[in-house]
């Protein structure tokens, strides 16, 4: 689904990514794992259209996206989860859910009007899906709950939730672990496994957490110093010795 060619991202002299190439498989759940300072979010970022790349090419599906703006990747179905943005914190968790772009009617004043009648249909179906998604992630209780009051973990489903507002294909999650207690990383693993078994997204996950990405995720991509270090099942990837070396230099 997604092949990324020779990528390079400097910053200055800084070789942050540094010459990868990989490939998601249509329908995996890819691990992308290594050290901090890896590359892996600037690769996230230049995939995603928020970084321009210094030179390399990305393909979705054999089109070339290379350097395509966030908003049209979106329309693709190429997704990156982002932290909260502050102005959604003080909006409840199901005002943060309806306010995914692209689907509102209304442009001008005028033509809100006239198409009043429209608008407050595509709410109400904007609501009701609103609220199957905080069904499917067990989070329904927390619907008019603030978003700014969630614990981490919380966060992390609401992000998980803002792609099923929408038809995702291909999700990127960065750290989706970080911060979040045992239990909700649990909710968070069985609605990443079952959004890809039921609705056929794909995914590549950031994760630290080896027992997460080992019970998720096939294959695991290692990455070290702006190169891919080594792919392959999460065992193979464990017992490998450029991996465990590069872990090991840091
Ligand atoms: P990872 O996500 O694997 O921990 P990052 O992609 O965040 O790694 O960062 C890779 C390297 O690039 C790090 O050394 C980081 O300091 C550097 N880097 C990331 N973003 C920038 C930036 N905007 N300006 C300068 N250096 C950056
Ligand atoms: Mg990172």
């Amino acid at each position: 689904m997604i092949r990324v060619e020779d990528l390079h991202r400097h910053f200055g002299g800084f070789r942050a990514v540094d010459g990868a190439s990989l490939s998601i498989e249509t329908g995996s759940i890819t691990g992308l794992i290594g050290p901090n300072g890896a590359g892996k979010s600037t690769l996230f970022n230049v995939v995603a259209g928020v970084l321009p790349p210094t030179s390399g090419r990305v393909f979705m599906d054999d089109e070339e996206i290379t350097g395509l703006p966030p908003h049209e990747l979106f329309h693709r179905g190429l997704l990156r989860t982002f932290q909260l943005a502050h102005e959604f914190a003080s909006m409840t968790v199901r005002e943060n859910l309806m306010m995914v772009p692209g689907q509102q009617t209304g442009e001008t004043i005028w033509s809100t009007w006239l198409r009043r009648g429209q608008i407050e249909r595509e709410e109400l179906e904007l609501r009701k899906k609103a609220d199957e998604v905080l069904e499917f992630l067990t989070i329904r209780h927390l619907a008019h709950e603030r978003a700014g009051n969630l614990s981490g973990g919380q966060k992390k489903l609401l992000e998980l939730g803002r792609t099923m507002m929408v038809d995702a294909k291909v999700v990127f999650l960065d750290e989706v672990g970080a911060g979040v207690n045992r239990t909700l990383l649990g909710t968070i693993g069985d609605a990443i496994v079952r959004l890809n078994k039921e609705r056929g997204y794909t995914f590549c996950v950031i994760e630290h957490d080896m027992d997460f990405i080992a019970k998720l995720c096939d294959p695991v991509i290692v990455m070290a110093e702006g190169k891919v270090l080594a792919t392959g099942a999460s065992d193979e990837i464990m017992q490998n010795e450029a991996v465990i070396e590069a872990y090991l230099g840091t």
